[in-house]
Order: C-alpha cells, then structure tokens, then sequence
C-alpha cells in the first residue's frame, strides 16, 4: 500500500498557497489538487491490485483531473454522452471507457454510437428495452447489464441506488436479460451499484450487493467483468475516521468467491473529493439574537450538496490568527433567497470579519460538477495545482455574459 494519508483533512491544506490563489483568481474559487488526486489513484491500485478500476466521472470533470487520471491508467465510467466525449478528449483510451446509461436520452444514444469509439467501450444498459433501442440503432458492440441488487447503501436517501427500481433491471430478470444482450452484441459485464458514500463501519450492503452479483456471474457464466460499482464514502466530519480500503477489499473478494471474471470498482467521490477545496469570502456579518449569521460569496449555486443533501462541509478561516481570535458560533449563509442556502450551521471559527478568506473542505467531488446558474449566478473559478507551489487556472469564472449567451435577442 502505499504510503500517503488515506484521508487529506481540510486542516492539512496549507493557507499561503490557498490565499494567493484566492488574492490572484478572486472567490468563489475551487482549488483541485492533481497530486492528492494521483494519490488517491494509487492508494486504490494498491488496495484493489487485481481490479478494473474506473473513475465514475461524474464526481469532477474537469479536464486536468481527467487527464491525469487518464495517464494514471484508470479507465472512466460515463453516465452521459457528454461525458464519454469529455473521457476521450482528456486521453482515456475507448476500450477503457464504459457508459452506464441511465435511461439515456435518444440524443445521448445517437452521439454515442456515432463516434469511431463506440465498438471499443462498453455500454451498460439498466433495462431491457434500452436493447431494443441500441439494436434500433444497429449497435453490436460491448454490452453489460446494470442489475437491480435490491441492496442499497449510502450518506442519504437520495443517492441510495440499490434498492431503488429506478436503477438497473430486477434481479430476478438479469439472467433472462443477460441472455437477451448476448442475443444483441457481446456481453462482456454485468454491473451493480449499491449507493454512494459507504462507511468501513458497516460494510453489511456492500458484501450482500457483492455475493450477489458473484452469484449472477456464476449463473451467466463467460464474462470479462463483475462491476460492483462506486460509493467508497470519505469522511466529510472532521473527526470521522477514513475508510479502511483493505478491508473493503477484502470483504469484496470474500463476497465475491471464485468467479472467472475480474472485478471492476468504479469509485468517483474517493478519487476527488479530498483533493478539492473551495474558497469564499465573508461579505456579511450579522448578530442576529439566535446566532451570528456570516454571509458568503459561494452558496447553493457553487456548492449544492449541503442545500441537497444536507451534506455536512468542514469551513475552515485562512486569516493569520496573529494574535490569536477569540471563536464564536456563526452560521455561514449563501447569497441565495431560499432557506436551503447555507453551508454549514453552528459553525466554530474565529470571531468573523467582513473580507474574511473561508475554505470549505472537501468539495473536490460533486462540487464545481454540480454548480448551477440559479438567480443569474455565475458558476466560479477552478484553479488546480500540481508540484507544491505550481497552480493555473483551469476554468475561468464565467462572466453574466456566459450566463446569458443562448438566449436569442
Ligand atoms: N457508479 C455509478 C453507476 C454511480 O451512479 C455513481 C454515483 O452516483 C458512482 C459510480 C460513483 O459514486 P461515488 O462518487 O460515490 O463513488
């Protein structure tokens, strides 16, 4: 295994590299680090030696993350058309690509199978109609069936999928739609998800998700692959402890059994999430008689996790504590009128000041990705940094004027 830290809390990051960062790019800013990035791409390697991993794109798709990912040798798993062209533009090569089509619209399937990529990646289909439509479509390629474990796991009801019929085709069919995708091209996997954010404290979904997907693969029998998905939680609280990724190995491969196909785990959160922090600047500071209410430059439009999940992100000062500031209890509020909009509550930090520089912690997964344009907003900046001191931008902060470009006069 290798040596690096299995966890990169927010209090690790050091501030001088994150101010001058925030004083040249401005806040919001996400700040990506493609070294923690790497590191976790190894630590995974090293855990899951035998494995087929993937990096579930969707955590973070911006193009120096994916392209060193893609040089680290990890293949991309892609939920939309935009993301496999993204995958093969940042250098993943088509054979590692696998798009697990999620009730895919006809506009994904059609760019899909218009590219020269589309008989060298896999196409995951989770319901047996999607067939019909790829055979619509005259495509012969790499299938996988994404089956419905009837498991699920994850940090919140919203992105527990196992259970969820939404996902995959029920497991009592797989075998029978198995049988159907061979029919229609060359099965190659089959594939489950449990849920997103796992927790080494109970592994119990996980194996159960595992076994059965060991015991599918017996039945179909003469398959590359047993995808047992992503969710390889991180411990977004300060004094969780980080997931133990041996024993998560090793409950994956007693789970599975004796299987003549090779694993493949697809995390996305775990790749990322640590790697990223965002940072923000403090407009308001308002004593209200229930808490002090900090307003912030970065709300549920940079960061919709907390607002969507109740995801919790540590916030951390970046001021020099020289002499040192006595804390106080704030609330740290977005720009945004709508009650979801609020990063953290009850919140320790030094006694906060108009200008104030804050850092979220990680928010390298499902962070930028998911920033959206509500109330005319502009999405921020992503700067990422590489070596100790070399940081660049890699998307500039969009201007009104790219909030409003496709709007006819
Ligand atoms: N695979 C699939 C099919 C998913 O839907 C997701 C997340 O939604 C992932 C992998 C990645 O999950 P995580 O980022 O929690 O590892």
């Amino acid at each position: 295994m290798s040596e690096t830290p299995p966890i990169r809390r927010l209090s690790d990051w050091g501030p001088e590299p994150l101010r001058d960062i925030a004083d040249e790019w401005g806040t919001p800013t996400y700040v990506l680090d493609l070294d923690r990035v790497a590191a976790n791409a190894a630590r995974l390697a090293a855990a899951f030696p035998a494995a087929d991993i993937a990096y579930a794109v969707k955590a973070n798709t911006t193009r120096p993350v994916l392209e060193r990912l893609a040089a680290a040798g990890v293949g991309a798993e892609c939920a939309a058309a935009g993301e496999v062209e993204r995958a093969l533009a940042a250098g993943f090569p088509a054979e590692r690509i696998r798009y697990t089509a999620v009730n895919p619209p006809a506009r994904d399937l059609a760019s899909i199978l218009e590219t020269d990529a589309a008989t060298a990646m896999t196409v995951t289909v989770g319901a047996e109609d999607t067939l019909d439509r790829l055979v619509e479509r005259g495509f012969e390629g790499r299938l996988c069936v994404r089956v419905n474990p009837g498991v699920g796991a994850g940090h919140h009801e919203k992105v527990s999928t196992g259970a969820e019929p939404k996902f995959g085709v029920p497991y009592e069919r797989a075998t029978a739609v198995c049988e159907r995708a061979r029919a229609v091209g060359d099965l190659v996997g089959v594939h489950a998800h449990v849920g997103s954010g796992i927790s080494g404290d109970d592994l119990t979904a996980h194996r159960e998700l595992v076994r059965r997907m060991g015991d599918l693969a017996r039945t179909v029998g003469d398959l590359e692959f047993v995808a047992v998905g992503g969710g390889f939680g991180v411990p977004y609280h300060e004094n969780e402890s980080p997931l133990d990724l041996s024993a998560v190995a090793r409950a994956t491969r007693d789970a599975l059994g004796d299987v003549d196909a090779q694993l493949a785990i697809e995390p996305g959160r775990y790749f990322v999430a640590d790697a990223g922090v965002l940072l923000t600047t403090v407009n308001t500071v308002k004593p209200t008689p229930e808490t002090t209410v900090i307003g912030v430059d970065a709300g549920m439009t940079t960061l919709a996790r907390p607002a969507l999940y109740d995801a919790y992100h540590a916030v951390r000062s970046l001021e020099p504590d020289r002499p040192p500031k006595p804390t106080t209890h704030v609330d740290i509020t977005g720009p945004v009128c709508e009650t979801a909009d609020v990063l953290g509550r009850d919140r320790q930090l030094p006694e906060p000041t108009r200008g104030d520089l804050l850092a979220v912690g990680n928010a390298g997964a499902y962070g930028y990705e998911m920033a959206s344009n509500y109330n005319s907003r502009p999405r921020p900046a992503v700067v990422v940094l590489e070596g100790d001191t070399d940081s660049r931008l890699a998307v500039r902060r969009e201007t009104l004027a790219d909030v409003t470009r496709l709007e006819e006069p």
